[in-house]
């Protein structure tokens, strides 16, 4: 196949043997997608180039990452991937101290690295094999947030390709509004990113544990961890994520990370220990190790893992916030679901908020669930696809039953199920993202089925509406496509 010459970077097209694996999302829920091109940047002129060739010839196009998007929103059919891989440098700028991570790199290598050269590390998230950017660009939660904040509380400047193929850069002091709406909602919404930039944090020791509880004793355990963790109340060096699976497993289990020894805290663990029959362990670890631990990379990834299932990766995940303490009606809808799975490994997790995740104002980054006590994750995984269809349905119906005690949902466990989900995901921000979007993308020229291009042109990722996409357009909308706008209340 003749691969366009205003392509720079490495092109795969759909004759080249690393076609096949190249078109594959993370989630094996969906069959492999079947793009022209993926171009794989080496920097980001090549990324500019990619954009504009893809504007010239009106081709739908995504960044990817890391691959992990719930939705494989990173991939589509009969269009361009950006792939950002190549772009994975990771350095110290010798004036400022800040770390230059290029868009393509992938977090235990993010970590790994960062611990090697300074014992330095950032505030992300568990899965080693998550991108970088996908993460960071939704908020970013892990095991430090509570001491650290999410993701883009680290984050100092980011580099970005714009619709016109132009490399800049934003910051608090540059295109501030820009640099406010990548925090949160910055995945394929405004530009390519193509390099991160942040403050790191020293770590050192860290203190892990884990408790299991018989799976009977659900009620009282989340009740006590709900009282226990306060989210201003409970040492913010503590974080910890409640695995509640079903029935079958016959366990729950609470996992967390304490940034400080055993000794400070196992007073602090008193109230969850108060509940009998429980077994706990805890550990000091270095924070490399820990990081691994939590990956499923350790030596008991059962007792330890973060983030789902070992081993499984056909899925369907979602969320919700709980900004107030879950009552007993809301306790005895989660036993029940847990009761009545489709399968083994169907679970919710409650990932704890408060700390400095809540001491940022909502307002002050796109990101807008700050406070709230809790998330929870609802999981459902399968390997016989026969299964798929009830699998989904449990999640979905799991979030319906709990909606009248959760609000909102975590854009980067994106569920396109949830119809309102420009208000689930970014809540009393969306108003002001729409005006960062109008300012800096006013064409459209980044779109995916949930991005906030539909919310003015409702369908437009489809590739029957590319017709707005090059230099060439009129000021005023074609209005075949004005007809299709339906306008929502925030503009
Ligand atoms: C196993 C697993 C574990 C996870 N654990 C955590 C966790 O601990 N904490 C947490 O917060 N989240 C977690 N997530 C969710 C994760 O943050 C999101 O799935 C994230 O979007 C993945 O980023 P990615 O780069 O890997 O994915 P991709 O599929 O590459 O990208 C995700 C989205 O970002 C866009 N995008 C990617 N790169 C760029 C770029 N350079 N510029 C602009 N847009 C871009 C894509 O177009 C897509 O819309 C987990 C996900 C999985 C599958």
């Amino acid at each position: 196949m003749r691969i366009p010459s205003t392509l720079t970077g490495l092109v795969v097209a759909p004759d080249d043997p690393a076609y096949h694996l190249a078109r594959t999302n993370y989630n094996s829920r969906f069959a492999p997608f079947s793009p022209s091109y993926i171009v794989y940047p080496k920097t980001s002129d090549d990324v500019g180039r990619a954009l504009m060739w893809a504007r010239r010839y009106r081709i739908p196009f995504r960044a990817r990452s890391g691959g992990h998007s719930y939705e494989a929103y990173s991939l589509l059919n009969g269009g361009l991937v950006i792939d950002l891989s190549l772009i994975n440098h990771i350095y110290q700028s010798q004036s400022t101290g800040f770390w230059h991570i290029g868009a393509g790199a992938r977090l235990l290598n993010v970590y790994q690295t960062l611990w090697d050269k300074a014992n330095v590390t950032i505030p992300g998230g568990s899965c080693p094999s998550v991108g970088l950017s996908g993460l960071t660009l939704g908020g970013g939660y892990g095991l430090i947030a509570r001491q650290h904040g999410l993701c883009i509380d680290a984050l100092v400047a980011v580099t970005m390709v714009d619709a016109q193929g132009r490399t800049l850069v934003s910051s608090l002091d540059q295109h501030a509004d820009l640099f406010w709406a990548l925090r949160g909602a910055g995945a394929n919404n405004f530009g390519v990113v193509t390099e991160l930039v942040f403050c790191a944090v020293p770590v050192g020791l860290v203190t892990i544990f884990s408790i299991t509880w018989p799976w009977s004793h659900l009620a009282a355990v989340i009740q006590a961890f709900q009282c226990w963790a306060d989210p201003s109340g409970l040492d913010h060096r503590i974080t910890s994520i409640l695995t509640l699976p079903a029935r079958s497993h016959g366990y729950i289990r609470l996992v967390g990370q304490f940034l400080g020894t055993p000794a400070q805290l196992q007073p602090m663990l008193r109230p969850l220990l108060e509940i009998p029959d429980h077994s706990e362990i805890v550990q000091v670890k270095s924070y490399i190790e820990a990081v691994r631990h939590f990956a499923g990379l350790g030596s008991d990834p059962e007792c330890w893992l973060a983030q789902g299932v070992p081993n499984h990766d056909t899925f369907k995940n979602t969320s919700a916030y709980a900004h107030h303490m879950l009552p007993g009606s809301a306790i005895a809808a989660i036993a029940q679901a847990l009761n009545d799975t489709p399968g083994p490994a169907s679970l919710v997790q409650l990932g704890q908020m408060g700390g400095r995740i809540g001491e940022i104002r909502p307002e002050d980054t796109a990101f807008y669930h700050r406070r709230a006590r809790f998330d929870l994750q609802y999981q459902a995984y399968w390997t016989d696809p026969t299964q798929a269809e009830s699998h989904i349905r449990w999640v979905e119906d799991f979030r319906q039953r709990m909606s009248p005690w959760t609000v909102g949902a975590y854009v980067n466990y994106c569920d396109a199920r949830i119809e309102d989900w420009p208000r689930a995901y970014y809540g009393k921000n969306l108003d002001r993202l729409m005006h960062v979007k109008r300012r800096w993308d006013p064409r459209l020229v980044f779109r995916y089925p949930q991005g906030l291009s539909q919310i003015m042109a409702p369908g437009c990722h489809l590739e029957d509406a590319s017709s707005f996409w090059t230099d060439a357009l009129p000021t005023a909308w074609p209005t075949e496509v004005k007809s299709q706008w339906t306008m929502g209340p925030w503009l």
